[in-house]
């Protein structure tokens, strides 16, 4: 069984766009600048949009953080978000999620300018990437695909089940697998709460994307031996031996699952750090028009 550690990976990538800054800086070029909007106190927000700007720092973007308070108003969310629309210094922004319940998140992913929104999440976005075309990919299956091809893991003819049908994973690194090329033409089954019989469909896999949100939900006895398992899940459980008493677990019962694999991403130090890395990816696309142009 081999790691697929995102620790490194995600060091290696912010390396590579540290080196690519330098050299726009040598050459007098406009620096990458990346902004996020926080609205609210969320804890795990916080922790989310830190990191973001964390990572601007050590690959030398800028940055620019706008804190709202949580009982900021639709209008007033969306006038910041038309300021950023605006803003010719400003190469991409994203809205952290999850809102204030008297907000709509739809309408305020709707107001970003594609153009600008490097979360991938407009359905602009999704509409190209689903055809193909050049999109931001949203940045979890994005860095998914980048564990996949750093990691040379061969996706082509395999049997992916994805766990799962949220918009901003499930339902996009489906399409995205099942797409031509590498890493794709993989044999996509999409699977979620209706599905029948899970465990038997789980087992069909060569390519394991769980992205459900319940802890250790994927046991030993439902993975094929010799499967590759991609766990996005983000869990908070009780643990009365860490001081904080709990522990962030995947969807995957990892102990259990992961002598069975060919590979394995942990959590944490999988996924998570490989969609703060494809953010900054996207960054700099943004920044040097690869998407639309200048
Ligand atoms: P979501 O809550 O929007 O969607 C969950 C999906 O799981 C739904 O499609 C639902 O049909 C399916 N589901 C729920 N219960 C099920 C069951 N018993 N059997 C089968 N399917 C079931 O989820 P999301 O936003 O995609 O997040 C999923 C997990 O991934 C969460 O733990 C979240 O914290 C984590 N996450 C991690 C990252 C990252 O960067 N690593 C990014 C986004 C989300």
């Amino acid at each position: 069984m081999t790691l697929l550690d995102g620790k490194l990976l995600s060091e290696q990538i912010k390396a590579e766009l540290a080196a690519e800054v330098e050299q726009i800086k040598l050459q007098g070029g406009k620096i990458p600048h990346l902004a996020a909007i926080i609205v609210g106190e969320n804890p795990a927000s916080q922790v989310y949009v830190s990191s973001k700007i964390r990572s601007c720092e050590q690959v030398g973007f800028k940055s620019s953080l706008v804190r709202c308070e949580a009982a900021t108003t639709q209008e007033e969310l969306l006038a910041i978000v038309q300021k950023l629309n605006n803003d010719p210094d400003v190469d991409g922004f994203i809205v952290q999620l999850p809102l204030p319940k008297h907000i709509d998140e739809e309408a305020v992913t709707l107001a970003i300018d594609p153009k600008k929104d490097v979360d991938g999440f407009h359905p602009v976005n999704f509409g190209r990437m689903a055809q193909g075309l050049p999109a931001f990919l949203p940045a979890t299956p994005m860095g998914i695909l980048e564990i996949l091809r750093r990691y040379n893991i061969e996706t082509s003819g395999k049997h992916c089940v994805v766990l799962g049908r949220s918009n901003i994973v499930g339902t996009p690194i489906s399409i995205l697998l099942s797409r031509k090329g590498y890493p794709g033409d993989c044999t996509v089954t999409l699977t979620h709460s209706r599905t029948k019989d899970l465990p038997a469909e789980v087992r069909r896999a060569d390519i394991l994307v769980a992205a459900i949100g319940i802890p250790e939900f994927v046991k030993a006895d439902w993975v094929k031996e010799g499967a590759v398992v991609i766990d996005v899940g983000i869990n908070r459980i009780p643990d009365e031996s860490k001081k904080s008493g709990t522990r962030i677990a995947g969807d995957v019962d990892f102990e259990g699952v992961a002598p069975h694999c060919s590979f394995i991403t942990p959590v944490p130090g999988g996924v998570g750090l490989m969609t703060v890395a494809a953010l900054m990816m996207n960054t700099l696309k943004a920044c040097k028009g690869e998407i639309y142009g200048k």
